[in-house]
């Protein structure tokens, strides 16, 4: 019995000094890998987006420092980093693409939308349009099918129906040199000013002058045609003297050279007085009211010499007809531009 009781005893001793030992080893490895995850070194994020490493008192490069859990981290910094993390986007990157919205590339507009867009005028869409990155598709396609992208008297073309009603005589559109309207006129002695000279005029400009003068008349308005129809000999003449007198610049602004004048058509009037008081008279304001619905439009109005090429003439009508000259003046557009949108592109289809 006493040998049975002490080999027992015995094993228990053993199983007692085994566990002692593996509770040991065991507590030891624990220790040794709990002190490098405890020190790790918070990362903060400041608004900038900068990482930064914060200094943090008490703390070392020793991994076996198990004072970890005193550590005091800034709690503004904290706050930063855990509840209001700064999305990595810098201003930088955010003005790149304004930037991009606002100057779209000319080659990715979409011309062909407008219904006035000219194939054949493509590349010149394009150059005009980075020039313009602010103008909108419609009003890069209006502009260059106005040659607004030339210089004014440069890329002439000589017009190839002079005698058509819709004709555009202006700084890009000659007449040729030997051109006489088909259809001309003499005015009535009492329809334009007693001055001893005689005037032509198109028939149907005429007809539409006369009703209209004599329905003004009716309401106490007298409207006399100062200027009608010129020959370009003429109109050579006058050019001429204007730029000898005052400089080929300022000239260009009233004055139109030779073959390039809307009186060479026959179909444009001066009314009254060739002034710019003119604009101050109730024949003025008459004509404002009333002057399309016997066909005549101004044509060329206040601020609009950057497409006209010629300052404002309150005196100066062109006649187009009652349709056409309702139509423009219901737009407030200049004849350029009704041209340009209207009647250019049809005639290149
Ligand atoms: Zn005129």
């Amino acid at each position: 019995m006493n040998t049975l009781f002490l080999r027992r005893l015995t094993l228990i001793l053993i199983g007692v000094a085994i566990i002692l030992v593996l509770g040991i080893a065991v507590r030891s490895v624990v220790l040794k890998f709990k002190a490098p995850i405890a020190v790790e070194t918070p990362i903060i994020v400041d608004v900038n987006g900068d990482s930064v490493t914060p200094v943090i008192p008490g703390n070392s490069e020793d991994t076996d420092n198990t004072e970890v859990d005193e550590v005091v981290v800034d709690e503004t910094e904290k706050e930063v980093k855990v509840e209001h993390p700064i999305p990595p986007v810098t201003e930088t990157e955010t003005e790149t693409e304004v930037e991009v919205e606002m100057k779209p590339q000319p080659e990715l507009l979409n011309y062909k939308t407008v219904s006035f867009f000219m194939d054949s005028r493509m590349e010149r869409y394009k150059a005009y349009a980075l020039d313009n990155p602010t103008f909108s598709v419609e009003e890069i396609v209006m502009k260059v099918n106005m040659n607004l992208d030339y210089d004014f008297y440069t890329h002439i073309v000589e017009i190839e129906v002079p005698d058509d009603l819709l004709v555009l005589c202006n700084k890009f559109y000659q007449l040729p040199s030997d051109f006489t309207p088909q259809n001309l006129e003499k005015v009535p002695a009492e329809y334009h000013v007693n001055d001893g000279k005689a005037y032509d005029l198109d028939r149907d400009a005429l007809n539409a002058f006369i009703d209209m003068s004599d329905h003004a008349k009716e309401e106490g308005i007298s409207l006399k045609i100062i200027s009608a129809y010129r020959s370009n000999e003429f109109q050579a003449y006058l050019y001429n003297k204007y730029k000898a007198n005052n400089g080929e610049k300022n000239a260009d602004r009233y004055s139109a050279r030779p073959g390039h004048s809307e009186h060479e058509t026959g179909l444009a009037i001066d009314i009254n007085d060739v002034s710019q008081a003119f604009e101050n008279t109730k024949a003025f304001k008459w004509l404002q009211e009333n002057a399309h619905k016997y066909g005549y439009i101004l044509r060329y109005p206040q601020n609009m010499e950057n497409i006209t090429g010629y300052m404002y003439e309150p005196w100066h009508y062109r006649y187009i007809g009652v349709e056409t000259a309702t139509d423009v003046r219901s737009k407030s557009i200049t004849f350029d531009a009704y041209y340009a949108m209207n009647i250019l592109s049809y005639k290149n289809r």
